[in-house]
């Protein structure tokens, strides 16, 4: 049979640090990076005697994201310890919840070529994040950095309701939007922030069993983890083409090879022995609690797409589109604040800026100058101190170092040519060298008259304002 015979079945259990100003269960920074082992204490470090507390915030933040992806809250719930050996790991377990999630049975919309599809989630549970190993270069060990231990995590588990990698990634787009709204992560994938176990099996078109699943672990690029599925399930399919059997296994995917291996230690064979852990308290929620977090939560996709439409005027296609990103929403409404013009900062957004993004391969989040710096350009274009075509190079500056557009064009000295004797100058000239164009155009070739201003524009390396041109041309040409 062949490759299109089979369908790819992918369920995501999807990790995102939440954005508390401290860890789980001890007062610490949750702020990323910083000189290792300096944002521990001896609760995080798993010092013998110490004892956890559990931060409010992060079941807050937790029923936030359940809210907000369909889930019912649970009113009884508990943590668990969750028994494992690492070095990155003091405590040999985690504290994270087994039985009893804070969230269950919710779901998700994702746009697919076929239309809208619902994505189920099984479970969101809250736990800590492990420490992180810095192996040293020259192979001499490995560096334990515990600044990471008991980060807050929700785990987002979703049923194996994916069938392709496109789904995988409007899924995952889908989520990171959601939670970059209702404010409990920032979701930076490339921190480590939101990353995904990705689960991968193969069966044949119109069966009805699933088949056995490989976990591709930790993922945290949306590129990657398109890959990643993408090899995986050729390689199942090949595999039991060739009459072999897919093992049930956890994989590492290579970035640079473009290949998955098997991990060297078993996961799944492990038994982690959960149980309640005894030094924390059962979780109770209130009705009052779930409705109060449902009324504050702040204003989703839907509702700001509603209100560029209606309020700025937006086509649905640039509004939806826009939206999709708290980022770039976020970016269109503190721009259009600077320079009134919501037209303008969107048709910026979904051309130029949507280009270099995709050509940069980088996400709006890493964009790297202000809302405030892209209203300026805007600004600059209205008050015709550049040109359009300026603009765009601008732009691509901005992309390198994030400098004040003024800075920028000053620099580049590409201030537009607004005066009238110099505009008169260039006309003159251009009309001089270029006889049979105005003779075309006397001869009722109008397109010659774009011609004429596309020179002018050359002459001037595109610094002449355009609207000037064109009236002085016709001007000159009348007589
Ligand atoms: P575990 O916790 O041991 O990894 P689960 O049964 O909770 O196992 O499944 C984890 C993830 O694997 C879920 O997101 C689920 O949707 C996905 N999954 C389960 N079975 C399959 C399968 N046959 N193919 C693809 N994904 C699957
Ligand atoms: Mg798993
Ligand atoms: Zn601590």
């Amino acid at each position: 049979m062949a490759r299109e015979d089979y369908e790819v079945v992918i369920g995501l259990e999807v990790h995102s640090e939440l954005s508390t100003k401290t860890k789980i269960f001890c007062s610490c920074p949750t702020e990323f990076g910083g000189e290792p082992n300096t944002h521990c204490c001896p609760v995080c470090m798993a010092m013998p005697g110490t004892l956890p507390v559990l931060n409010e915030k992060v079941v807050e933040y937790a029923v936030k994201a359940g809210i907000a992806t369909n889930c019912e809250i649970a009113k009884n719930s508990k943590n668990d310890r969750k028994n494992y050996f690492y070095p990155d790991l003091p405590k040999a377990y985690q504290i994270s919840q087994f039985d009893m999630p804070l969230c269950e049975r919710g779901h998700v919309e994702i746009e697919t070529e076929n239309g809208p599809k619902t994505i189920r989630i099984t479970r969101i549970h809250i736990e800590e994040d492990a420490g992180k190993l810095n192996h040293d270069e020259y192979g001499r060990g490995s560096f334990v950095d515990l600044n990471r231990a008991g980060v807050p995590l929700i785990e987002i588990v979703s049923e194996p309701d994916m069938r392709s990698k496109e789904e995988v990634e409007a899924y995952m787009r889908k989520l990171k939007s959601i939670l970059e709204y209702i404010e409990v992560s920032d979701c930076k994938m490339q921190e480590g922030s939101l990353r995904a176990d990705v689960n991968v099996s193969v069966r044949k078109k119109g069966e009805i069993k699933f088949g056995t699943r490989t976990e591709m672990k930790n993922m945290n690029s949306f590129r990657s983890i398109v890959r990643a599925v993408e090899y995986e399930a050729n390689r199942q399919i090949d595999l039991i083409e060739a009459g072999g059997e897919v093992e049930q296994t956890t994989l590492r995917w290579d970035d640079i090879s473009g290949k998955t291996f098997p991990m060297r230690d078993k996961e799944d064979a492990q038994d982690y022995r959960y149980f309640p852990d005894p030094d924390l308290v059962a979780i109770k929620i209130s009705d009052e609690y779930v409705e109060n977090i449902k009324n504050n939560l702040p204003e989703l996709p839907e509702s700001r797409k509603k209100r560029y439409i209606e309020e700025f005027k937006l086509p649905e296609y640039d509004a939806k589109l826009i939206t999709a990103s708290k980022y770039l929403s976020d970016l269109f409404e503190n721009a259009t604040k600077v320079c009134n013009n919501p037209k303008s900062v969107s048709n910026w957004i979904m051309s130029d800026i949507t280009r270099i993004l995709n050509e940069k391969e980088i996400e709006p989040d890493e964009i790297p100058f202000t809302a405030e710096q892209l209203g300026n350009l805007v600004v600059l274009i209205d008050k015709g101190t550049i040109s359009t075509s300026i603009g765009k190079k601008v732009l691509t500056e901005m992309f390198e170092n994030a400098e004040e557009p003024s800075k920028i064009i000053e620099k580049n000295g590409w201030v537009q040519i607004s005066d009238e004797g110099a505009i008169k100058e260039v006309v003159m000239k251009v009309l001089e060298e270029n006889a049979q164009s105005v003779a075309d155009y006397k001869a009722g070739k109008d397109k010659a008259l774009g011609y004429l201003v596309g020179q002018a524009m050359k002459a001037t390396k595109g610094k002449a304002n355009p609207g000037m041109l064109n009236k002085m041309f016709l001007e000159e040409l009348k007589k």
